[in-house]
């Protein structure tokens, strides 16, 4: 399996390479050059079998001969060893037509461990390959950072260094990232906010001084390492519902669409679907871009459902590739405006094959709280914010057509406040909660300057 780049301007490569670059050498992002196939048989496999076989077979047909049989079948067994419930993504009914499906059974709570605790095993092997050795820097608002840092403690040939603005993740994000015991990983609290962590990574990550004899990347879902760890679910999901037979219909809780991306992928390779649908926060720009044609950068509006606060979804990239049928100019010339002037429009015709991909809704903060109220009052769960926004999307689709899936992305404990303003308790803590609650911390705290984070990162290379 190779990969191409979505700007159409860089070499095909392996996935191994796809992996250990993150974005491809043109400023595209990597997409595999054809799609595999899982037919009907092999969706029933995926609904009888075990979620870390599932996710063994995906990985196995999207890296191909990259990377030895073992490596892959460590990267899957890594889900049956961190997470803390036997289903991995327990796929739960709450009515007729209405399923949710549960992603936050992992380390960190949240669905990017699912991507993450395989991706870290599948870079080592990688690296490990090619004798080389790996920085990885990342800017996080919380959920990444934490979900890398759980999966990369320990890694043999990664440096991982995490960048969070000082007090402004909540207690239970900072812990999560800053309890973890491992040489090769350094938290970074930035006296400053997360743009100012976004800007130093960016100078670091164009500091050659860094790369001396090294790669240097990123963890974000640009690398399709992430978003090839996502599409199982979808997979498994759809299947244990009658796919093909009986086709689902998606809900996304969507910031960079890397998880909406990946239930495309998972439909571009055979699967039946009967719809997918973006839902987002008040921060709009994929929403305003499909429903009226113009995608345009404005500022960033907080926001409950935080890890979703994306002004410009990093993935929307592959989406207008794959509609516009692999048009890597007419991509490149979208992107390339929309990065000079902040605004593109797009084609008329690119814009209702957006539509047959994709439906994205723009669901506001009074009816977020609305839903984490009546998944309480109807059902007794304890939704996260992120979940409530997809289930408000969920709401307004037509009844009776058949089984809709909405993706519950983060377990409610990671966000009390919001869930305690609204229904007066504390969400009760997942099993993952009670192992670092007692261990001692270790950040660097530095200013929000480049010299600053260029002396801390000697910690972790020399
Ligand atoms: C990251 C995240 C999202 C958004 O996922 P994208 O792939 O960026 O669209 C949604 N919910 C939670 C809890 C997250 O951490």
């Amino acid at each position: 399996m190779n990969y191409l780049s979505t700007r159409g301007q860089a070499p095909i490569v392996s996935f191994d390479q796809a992996l250990l670059r993150g974005m491809a050498p043109d400023g595209g992002l990597y997409l595999p050059q054809t799609w595999p196939v899982f037919d009907a048989a092999t969706l029933g496999r995926f609904a009888a079998q075990p979620y870390a076989d599932t996710a063994r077979e995906v990985l196995s047909a999207f890296v191909g001969a990259a990377l030895p049989a073992p490596a892959i079948a460590a990267a899957a067994q890594r889900l049956t060893d961190s997470f803390h419930h036997t289903a991995i993504t327990p796929l739960v009914q709450v009515e007729p037509d209405l399923w949710i499906l549960e992603l936050f059974h992992g380390p960190t709570a949240a669905f990017k461990d699912l991507a993450m605790q395989m991706m870290a095993p599948l870079t080592d092997a990688a690296l490990a390959r090619s004798n080389e050795k790996l920085l990885l820097l990342t800017a996080t608002s919380g959920d990444t950072g934490a979900a890398a840092v759980r999966a990369f403690a320990g890694s043999e040939h990664t440096a991982l260094v995490v960048l969070h603005p000082l007090d402004r993740v909540s207690p239970v994000q900072r812990r999560q990232m800053t309890t973890v015991d491992a040489p090769n990983v350094l938290n970074l609290a930035v006296r400053g906010d997360f743009d100012d962590c976004q800007r130093l990574v960016k100078a670091l990550l164009a500091d050659d001084s860094l790369r001396d004899g090294r790669r240097v990347s990123s963890v974000n879902s640009i690398n399709w390492g992430r978003l090839a760890g996502q599409i199982p679910y979808f997979l498994f999901a759809a299947a244990s519902l009658g796919a093909p037979d009986r086709p689902a219909q998606f809900v996304v809780p969507t910031g960079n669409f890397g998880d909406a991306f990946a239930g495309l992928a998972a439909k571009a390779s055979g699967l039946p679907m009967r719809g997918l649908v973006a839902a987002v926060n008040a921060n709009d720009a994929l929403a305003r871009a499909i429903n009226t044609g113009v995608y345009a950068r404005r500022a960033a509006a907080p926001t409950a459902s935080v890890s979703m606060d994306v002004q410009a979804p990093s993935n929307f990239e592959r989406l207008v590739f794959e509609a516009s049928g692999r048009d890597a100019a007419a991509t490149r010339d979208l992107f390339e405006t929309f990065a000079r002037d902040g605004e593109s429009r797009l084609a008329p015709g690119l814009l209702s094959a957006l539509r047959q991909e994709v439906c994205a809704v723009r669901v506001d903060e009074p009816r977020t709280a609305l839903e984490i109220a009546r998944a309480w009052k109807d059902w007794g769960r304890v939704v996260c914010p992120h979940t409530a926004v997809a289930l408000a999307a969920a709401r307004d689709l037509p009844k009776g057509c058949g089984p809709v899936v909405v993706l519950s992305t983060a377990h409610p404990a990671k966000f009390p406040e919001t869930v305690s303003a609204l229904l007066g308790f504390d969400p009760a803590p997942p099993p993952s909660f009670a192992a670092f609650g007692e261990r001692e911390e270790r950040l660097t705290v530095i200013d929000a300057d480049l010299v600053a984070a260029r002396a801390a990162l000697r910690a972790v290379v020399a």
